[in-house]
């Protein structure tokens, strides 16, 4: 398959067999998950810390937490299993970046023994910029950040705190500091030559008048591509927007905004919000097939 007319070859290497990146090898190429990094450095208010990291993932999903050891085991049975797997990324089930050791470790032991194993990540960006170059250095070609606002005052009804160099931050403060590390984050990446794509929870009342201002942002500083996804509100997942909860968009809201967006950075509308240890093809989970109990004995 040759690339499209508008894609550079240095692009179209990087996406072809991408399963995330690139809408028709999403039907070819597997990609998975594994949950080895739990601690969090925000707390986004749809978050419930019981669950996976909602940027990314299905919410009210918990997915088996393994050490660094134990992925790399399992992921060289899957690869033994699935030829299709091209893609190891690690969504949380907290924050890559917040986990940082942990995430290295495992990219770290996978490429040990698959080389050519494609690795990308997912965070929300807050300690995204120290990792930028190790991340160069390890080969990481794709990573997602999710961005939900530009603009403090909104981000201020998403995020009451972060922290950041050992200390808690609130209220706008917050997502001033949180706002700059994403831009610096997105910046630096785009310098690297990886690919970017920003995830966008799209919360109604909340940010959904806004995030067409976010899509001409990351579309102008870079981002490859644009995936906002819909708020997944369940009362007994934890949203902590008020008393009242937080309802997440219905179809034809979330349609509109994807279309309003649809002149700036590609959306991408194949994305299945898979679960923090998802294996296989998008839309498909074999996880539970390759929980640890039932891979091979560790050699070590
Ligand atoms: Fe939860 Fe993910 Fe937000 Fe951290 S970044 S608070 S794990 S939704
Ligand atoms: Fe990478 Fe996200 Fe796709 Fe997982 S869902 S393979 S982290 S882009």
């Amino acid at each position: 398959k040759q690339a499209p007319d508008d894609m550079d070859p240095a692009t179209w290497a990087k996406v072809k067999d991408h399963p995330c990146y690139s809408e028709e090898a999403h039907h070819y190429f597997a990609r998975m998950h594994v949950a080895v990094a739990p601690a969090c450095n925000i707390q986004c208010n749809y978050c419930n810390r019981k669950y996976d990291c909602a940027n990314e993932s299905r919410p009210g999903v918990v997915s088996e937490r393994l050490t660094p050891a134990e992925a790399a085991r399992k992921v060289i049975a899957v690869a033994n299993e699935v030829p299709q797997l091209s893609v190891l990324g690690i969504a949380g089930p907290g924050d890559s970046c917040a986990d940082w050791k942990k995430t290295k470790e495992t990219f770290s032991r996978v490429t040990q023994d698959i080389p050519d194993m494609r690795l990308c990540l997912s965070s929300n960006g807050l300690a995204l910029p120290e990792h930028v170059e190790e991340l160069v250095d390890m080969n990481v070609d794709h990573v997602t950040i999710t961005i939900n606002m530009i603009d403090p005052e909104v981000g201020a009804k998403i995020y009451p705190w972060i922290r950041h160099g050992g200390k808690r931050y609130y209220g706008v403060e917050a997502s001033q500091i949180l706002h700059e590390r994403q831009m610096l984050a997105l910046d630096m990446l785009v310098a690297r030559g990886i690919l970017v794509k920003v995830n966008s929870v799209l919360i109604p009342g909340i940010n959904d008048e806004h995030l067409l201002a976010v899509n001409k942002e990351v579309k102008r500083r870079g981002a490859f591509l644009h995936n906002i996804m819909p708020l997944i509100s369940d009362p007994a997942h934890g949203t902590h927007f008020g008393l009242t909860g937080q309802r997440g968009p219905t179809a034809a809201e979330l349609q509109k905004v994807q279309e309003a967006c649809s002149g700036g950075a590609n959306l991408m509308k194949h994305c299945r919000q898979c679960r923090a240890d998802a294996v296989g093809l998008l839309g498909e989970d074999r996880g539970q097939e390759f929980s640890l109990d039932k891979l091979p004995e560790a050699l070590e």
